[in-house]
């Protein structure tokens, strides 16, 4: 359960910087639905057998993107410093950083934003705007 949603009444500050910190480096984990694994095959023009074989892996019950030996997730475009496929990058990325783990208190925000150089920073967000992208995933 959410300690205390209502200290970010206000809204918070959030523009992504770019810097890809959020998709490559430390191991972990892009959840991705039946509903997104059809979408990113689709734009990706590949039959979605393939693209299961290629770049999702399960964990347990859940699917996960696959990522690279260095920790990048495997769509990150080093030129562009950015999501190969953001048009239909999976909800856990959309919804980043408004997840509850971050925004549970205003101390996990300030890790946050130790980590993410776009919070704090950019267009103002609503607390209804976060409140969807938050209960959109158990993060
Ligand atoms: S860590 Fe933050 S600023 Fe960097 S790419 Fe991710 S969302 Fe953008
Ligand atoms: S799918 Fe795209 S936005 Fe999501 S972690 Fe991978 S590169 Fe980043």
């Amino acid at each position: 359960m959410t300690a205390n949603p209502l200290w970010y009444q206000n809204g918070l500050q959030f523009g992504c910087r770019q810097c890809g910190r959020c998709c490559i480096g430390e191991a972990g984990y892009v959840w991705v639905n039946e509903e997104e694994i059809t979408a990113m095959a689709d734009y990706l023009g590949l039959n979605r057998n393939m693209f299961v074989a290629h770049f999702v892996r399960k964990v347990g019950k859940q699917k996960s993107l696959i990522e690279l030996n260095n920790g990048d997730c495997v769509f990150f475009n080093h030129e562009i410093r950015g999501c190969q496929l953001y048009e239909v990058r999976p909800t856990q990325c959309r919804t980043w950083p408004f997840w509850n783990q971050n925004i549970d208190a205003p101390n996990s925000w300030k890790k946050t934003a130790k980590f993410c150089s776009g919070c704090n920073k950019g267009d103002l967000h609503a607390v209804e705007e976060i409140e969807e992208k938050r209960k959109k995933l158990n993060l």
